[in-house]
């Protein structure tokens, strides 16, 4: 009678802790699987895109004259109260050539009010965007739809947008895309683990 119910208390416990099981997993926020999904961490590039990045790496530094060891990591400084950086400064004098990084299609040419005179630029295989800001001026010819070779001349380092006049440089950021391949949408990844 005793072992009996020992028995039966056993089993209650089981069914109670699969119940809990389950329920925690439903309560889950969103984020957990997606984490799950793409275990990449802030800046961290995925495994999937760094796969299909290979060919092109390490890539080019955009701004003429400029050696990788030259490279300051600036991805986690922060700008305003709210925000981390999440791209690289190339410091340079201003006109300096900046050059394309990567092959790959310029999506778009925008002016932005931060960024100031900007290019956005897809990898050959669609899964990051290229994006350059506070340019001088564009490069002579440099129009959306153009597919540039790596090292092809996309404008010069200036201060347009909220760069400090006295500090000209390039804003370089690398954002995966998502499935919907907009320029405006990514996550982004840190630039220097790119260049080395
Ligand atoms: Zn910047």
């Amino acid at each position: 009678m005793t072992a009996r119910l020992a028995g039966w208390r056993a089993v209650i416990a089981v069914m109670l802790s699969t119940v809990a099981m389950g329920s925690g997993a439903a309560d889950a926020p969103a984020g957990t699987s997606i984490g799950e999904q793409f275990p990449a961490r802030s800046g961290e590039i995925s495994a999937s895109v760094a796969q299909a990045l290979r060919p092109a790496l390490p890539l080019r530094v955009p701004v003429k004259d400029i050696a990788p060891a030259q490279l300051v990591d600036t991805f986690t400084d922060q700008r305003g109260s709210d925000r981390s950086h999440e791209a690289i400064d190339i410091l340079a004098p201003r006109g300096t050539p900046v050059v394309a990084v990567d092959d790959g299609v310029v999506v778009k040419l925008f002016l932005s009010k931060p960024g100031g005179i900007t290019v956005y630029q897809f990898d050959r295989t669609r899964s990051v965007a290229y994006y350059y800001a506070h340019l001088e001026a564009y490069a002579d010819g440099l129009a959306e739809g153009q597919l540039l070779k790596r090292g092809d001349p996309i404008g010069f380092v200036g201060s347009t947008g909220n760069a400090n006049p006295a500090t000209p440089h390039l804003h370089f950021a690398v954002f995966e895309l998502g499935p919907e391949k907009q320029w405006w949408k990514g996550r982004a990844i840190r630039p220097l683990s790119l260049f080395r």
